[in-house]
């Protein structure tokens, strides 16, 4: 089987959302890429999460084309595949649309960074895309959601490993890192950061977040060349 690895990782991502209670039904979907072949293998669209298994996971290439599986991948496969293209330092992409986290992408809001939790793992706001435009939505609609983040990320020169998740705007949160279970955790993380931030604003509404210098504690602990987090 092609990519036998690489198939397992992300049917393990797939499930460990749904484990942590952030799909229902079949919403969501991860993906992992090969850089070195340029193969990207994805979750087939509409297969319950309890019938999954490596076999039916989809390989692609950078450009959406099956290249290996019968099913048909996920209905998300082009805004991955934009976000592989642009952000060659990504392994991984998983969607959701938990709870928290979509709230936020509903109210066109950022999640401030407004504690440590979400300073550990985001260096600084998760940003919300601008709406899309009516004739964005008309057209290459799924291709033009990831141009959205894209956009955002390369407009505000924000490094894509620094700030691994994006809202979409009315839609819900795409997430990604170094490979599949790096993704899946930051799905998980923004999910519990996005309900802390909704619990916070609205205990206080003018909350004043983290200052720069315990972001820059608490990220460089966990990332960088000086991180000392771990063992
Ligand atoms: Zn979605």
């Amino acid at each position: 089987m092609l990519l036998k690895e690489l198939r397992t990782q992300v049917l393990e991502a797939n499930l460990e959302l749904v484990k942590r209670g952030l799909v229902l039904y079949t919403f969501g979907n991860a993906s992992g890429i090969d850089r070195d072949k340029g193969l990207v293998v994805i979750k087939p669209s509409g297969v319950d999460y309890d019938e999954l298994i490596p076999e039916f996971m989809v390989v692609t290439d950078l450009h959406g084309k099956i290249i290996d599986g019968k099913l048909k991948p996920s209905s998300d496969l082009d805004t991955h595949t934009l976000l592989y293209r642009e952000f060659p330092s990504i392994g991984a992409v998983v969607h959701t649309h938990s709870e928290f986290a979509t709230s936020f992408a509903q109210a066109g809001l950022a999640i401030p960074p407004l504690g440590t939790t979400h300073a550990d793992y985001f260096y600084g706001p998760v940003p919300c895309t601008p709406p899309l435009t009516d004739e964005a939505i008309g057209g290459r609609y799924v291709h033009e959601t990831g141009l959205a983040i894209v956009n955002y990320f390369q407009q505000n020169k924000i490094d894509p490993l620094a700030i691994p998740a994006c809202l979409v705007n009315g839609h819900a949160p795409f997430c990604w890192g170094k490979d599949a279970h790096h993704a899946a955790h930051n799905a998980v993380v923004l999910e519990a950061v996005a309900k802390m931030a909704y619990n916070t604003l609205t205990l206080r509404s003018e909350c004043a977040g983290v200052s720069q210098s315990l972001l820059d504690r608490h990220y460089f602990r966990k990332h960088g060349a000086k991180a000392t987090y771990g063992q």
